[in-house]
């Protein structure tokens, strides 16, 4: 699988298996462990998806050594400063049974709990993540759903190397993509298929039906073909296999300017970073 490299050592696998949602703990373990086999060499998980054990457990069965599957979890909103981030942060890796992850992230940049300070609180966590990348137990850094103020509002001593936002061809936030591009900031794209309710759009069947794909497939080429690693989610074994099956083909540059014509504000399916009720 193709990667894109993070930090001097740190490559990314182009494709993530996304598992939110994945809260059924043998499920969870039983899709990771799919994944795994059809070839995913990245998953990405949360404190807040509750599935961190059944991660774990899954990729010590597949029999996959540890250092070829790139890991991504996210502090919650629970937690922020120092000592919750440092101690969220071992709970996590106890529950993944894991001595480090690849990639960690500041899941949502302005909780509800703490909207009135969050900037001084997103320095203090982020600066907590610093500490634990130095002791290696983190070996990149990065936020999730930040955008552009709220990158320029983080003081930072390492670059953050990734941001994870909302991406597929109804919503992009293009500010922020351009953002992170100049700053080379890598892009993860959440709810790539629109979490499934774009699928049946004329313009998705109708490029499905000329490159001979599904319209699941046309999507996730779609973030590939604009440099943005998308994080497909399915409890579904076909579909786990169906959306690996994307680096046969890209889009012509027509086609992705017509796709990405669809992306509007009101295409948005996920929450607001500065006014999500949670
Ligand atoms: P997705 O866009 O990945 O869509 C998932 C839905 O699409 C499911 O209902 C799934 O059904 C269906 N689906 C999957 N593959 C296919 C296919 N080939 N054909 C038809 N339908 C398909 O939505 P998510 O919101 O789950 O986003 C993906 C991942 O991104 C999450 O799991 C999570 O890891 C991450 N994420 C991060 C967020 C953040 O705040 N950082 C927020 C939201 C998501 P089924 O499972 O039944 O097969």
């Amino acid at each position: 699988m193709e990667t894109i490299q993070l930090n001097e050592n740190v490559f990314i696998p182009q494709i993530g298996l996304g598992t939110w949602k994945l809260d059924d703990l043998e499920v969870a373990k039983k899709c990771v462990l799919a994944a795994i086999q059809s070839g995913y060499r990245h998953i990405d998980t949360a404190m807040g998806y509750g599935n961190e054990e059944a991660v774990g457990q899954a990729i010590k069965e597949s029999g996959i050594p540890r250092d070829q599957i790139f890991v991504t979890t996210k502090l919650s909103n629970d937690f922020r400063g120092r000592e919750e981030t440092l101690q969220a942060f071992e709970d996590s890796l106890k529950r993944l049974q894991m001595d480090y992850v690849d990639l960690f992230l500041i899941h949502w940049p302005a909780p509800k709990k703490y909207r009135e300070n969050y900037v001084e609180l997103n320095n203090e966590t982020y600066a907590a993540m610093e500490e634990l990348y130095a002791l290696g137990k983190i070996r990149a850094l990065g936020v999730s759903n930040f955008m552009k103020h709220h990158l320029e509002e983080l003081s930072v001593k390492i670059p953050v190397s990734v941001n994870q936002i909302e991406f597929h061809p109804y919503y992009a936030d293009w500010q922020t993509i351009q953002y992170c591009q100049q700053h080379h900031i890598v892009i993860e794209g959440y709810s790539p298929l629109g979490r499934g309710q774009i699928l049946s759009d004329p313009l998705i069947l109708e490029l499905a039906s000329l490159y001979h794909k599904t319209p699941a497939q046309i999507c996730l080429r779609y973030a590939i073909d604009n440099h943005i690693i998308p994080l497909p989610k399915s409890q579904t074994l076909e579909r786990i296999k169906e959306n690996l099956d994307i680096f046969d083909f890209s889009l012509k540059e027509t086609d992705i300017e017509r796709l990405r014509s669809l992306s509007s504000e009101n295409g948005k399916i996920g929450s607001h970073p500065d006014f999500a009720d949670f």
